[in-house]
């Protein structure tokens, strides 16, 4: 691995962080998230309200270089160092037809990406059928047969949220790939994980994006 500013950042933020409970961003961004890979893309993707954006602006520090132009409402970007974060709605009231059209636009990134992150809203469960369809199309779609997929449950700071279990239910993720499995455990095994957070209190973020982390080249 080779050593960046972002590791050094790191290395103090962290130090930074075992004295004081705050989460400190600082210069490390990518070094909290485990994330030191050059060119990596990772996309964010869920229906509209799960946080995605608020994800973002959470990662985006005006300390490091940042660079986000703006492309579409529902299409977002955020470049850290190497690391290419775009996050894109999905579902709503969008005829699929439109969707497969966008898909096409997106080709070039989705044969590009190293990971994808799928929020849900864990308050919103009139919603899950629909968060669950979508997903289970990405999971199917042929471009991202080996992306590894991390399925973020958001909001859990409040008390309506679901636990857990039972989104794992909601969204038939009860046999995923394990948050302790080493990825040279993965035989071939697409790794697909869900983590409980809360994205405005910063909560179950940082554990999540490590274990993504391990699967990114
Ligand atoms: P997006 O459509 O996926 O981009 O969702 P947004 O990031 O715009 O968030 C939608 C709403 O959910 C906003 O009002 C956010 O403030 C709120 N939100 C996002 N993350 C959290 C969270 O962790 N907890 C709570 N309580 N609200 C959140
Ligand atoms: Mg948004």
């Amino acid at each position: 691995e080779e050593v960046t500013d972002d590791n050094e950042a790191h290395e103090t933020s962290e130090k930074r962080g075992e004295r004081s409970s705050k989460v400190d961003l600082g210069d490390g961004v990518l070094g909290w998230l485990g994330i030191y890979y050059k060119n990596a893309k990772i996309l964010f993707l869920g229906l509209d309200n799960a946080g995605k954006t608020t994800l973002l602006h959470m990662l985006k520090d005006d300390r490091v270089a940042v660079h986000t132009p703006t492309l579409h409402p529902n299409h977002e970007e955020l470049v850290i160092g190497n690391v290419r974060f775009q996050a894109h709605d999905l579902g709503g009231h969008e005829a699929a037809r439109k969707m497969n059209v966008r898909r096409k636009l997106w080709k070039d990134f989705f044969t590009t990406v190293d990971g994808v992150v799928y929020i849900v809203d864990a308050l919103d469960r009139e919603r899950f059928p629909e968060a669950k369809k979508e997903l289970d199309q990405l999971l199917t779609d042929e471009m991202l047969s080996n992306t590894p997929f991390l399925v973020l449950g958001n909001k859990i700071d409040l008390p309506a949220a679901v636990g857990e279990d039972e989104l794992r239910q909601q969204l038939g993720l009860t046999d995923t790939f394990g948050k302790d499995t080493k990825p040279d455990a993965a035989n071939g095994v697409r790794p697909i994980e869900l983590f409980m957070c809360s994205v405005v209190r910063k909560a179950g973020i940082q554990e999540s994006f490590q274990w993504l982390s391990q699967f990114l080249n």
